[in-house]
């Protein structure tokens, strides 16, 4: 029998937050980061639950440099070489290590790869964090994964993703042992996979069911994908997600790499694209595969200046939501929120 789901689940579009009194008198009252405890690894992280995304230009080196120093995490992309991964991890670079993750995909390639890097690092960085990525969750062999590198590295902050709905969040935190659950498919800016496939699902209501179903077990949820603007990085946290994943947002700062376009060596734009598009698979993997058709795309986002101008931006905007639904601290978000649905988010006659 076919099934179709009438509820109608919503996007970060589809709702605002509405404000609430509070005894708050100012922004700097409150407090935005957080310590986390994980379900399965022993560590504990002080910080602002704020990731940048895996992608090849935005989850750099030197991203991972201007963010720690402000208490947010990046996720470096997977491209770089092991000895380049050895020296990041063994060198005295100033870059907090914590708020690091580390990515790795579920080919043999992939784990052969992390277990060398993670052997050899062991004496600077025991249990590095990781996020173990795919485009999509939903496969036995990926809950597999998950379990064998929770295996191998026990201690490790361990993410996994991506998916959208309940039953495989809890799947993943109880058989995967991930810490933290990835959620959103088909929600990213440069991402085609609604085009190219129909397959998708809102991202405020993925957050809001999926961190339902991570909490009830002792887990957390990253919301990935589909912040345009920091409103929907506060919604995302009103919806209770623990920590929040942009790629778009941080496209074009000065910590990026990959195809800048220059005036007179100043730089002016950058060419931004999907993991799964044709420019990252010609660049990583030779070519798009004959059985596989890609799920993202390019574009060319404007120089944006440095990554701290785009965090203050974020706090600013995070303190002041704070404010406005009486949140002492980020962690409260999701508990102060309450969502109105709208036709309508905001003027729009100037744009
Ligand atoms: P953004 O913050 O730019 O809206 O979304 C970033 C997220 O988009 C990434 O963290 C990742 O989950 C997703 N993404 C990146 N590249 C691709 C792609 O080529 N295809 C798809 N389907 N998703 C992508």
């Amino acid at each position: 029998m076919q099934k179709i789901i009438n509820e109608i689940k919503l996007d970060f579009d589809d709702v605002l937050i509405r404000p609430k009194r509070s005894f708050l008198n100012s922004r700097s009252e409150v407090c935005i980061h957080r310590e986390f405890g994980f379900k399965y690894s022993p560590r504990k992280l002080n910080i602002i639950p704020i990731m940048v995304a895996n992608m090849d230009t935005v989850g750099t080196f030197a991203m991972a440099k201007t963010l720690s120093q402000q208490g947010l995490i990046t996720c470096l992309h997977k491209h770089y070489s092991s000895q380049q991964y050895i020296d990041f991890y063994t060198s005295n670079n100033e870059i907090n290590k914590d708020l690091v993750f580390y990515s790795v995909g579920t080919s043999e390639k992939d784990i052969n790869k992390t277990v060398d890097i993670f052997t050899k690092i062991q004496e600077f960085k025991p249990y590095p964090n990781i996020c173990l990525d795919v485009a999509n969750g939903y496969t036995e062999n990926f809950v597999k994964i998950a379990h064998k590198l929770r295996k191998l590295f026990p201690a490790s902050v361990i993410m996994a993703g991506n998916v959208v709905t309940q039953e495989m969040t809890e799947e993943l935190i109880m058989h995967g042992q991930a810490d933290i659950v990835k959620v959103g498919i088909g929600s990213g800016s440069v991402c085609t996979t609604r085009l190219k496939t129909g397959v998708g699902y809102p991202q405020l209501s993925a957050v809001m069911e999926c961190a339902d179903a991570a909490h009830g077990l002792g887990g957390h949820v990253c919301s990935d994908g589909g912040c345009k603007v920091v409103g929907d990085i506060c919604k995302a946290f009103g919806g209770n997600s623990d920590f929040v994943m942009l790629g778009s947002m941080f496209a074009g700062t000065n910590e990026c790499e990959g195809e800048w376009q220059y005036d007179l060596s100043k730089k002016v734009s950058l060419k931004f694209y999907g993991m799964s598009s044709k420019e990252a698979m010609h660049k990583h993997y030779n070519g798009v595969a004959e059985y596989r058709t890609s799920e993202g795309k390019a574009v060319i986002v404007p120089y944006k200046g440095g990554a701290e101008e785009i965090v203050q931006d974020i706090l600013g905007g995070l303190r002041s939501a704070c404010t406005y639904i009486g949140a002492t601290k980020i962690k409260d978000f999701g508990k102060k929120t309450t969502f109105i649905q709208v036709n309508n988010t905001h003027n729009r006659i100037f744009e």
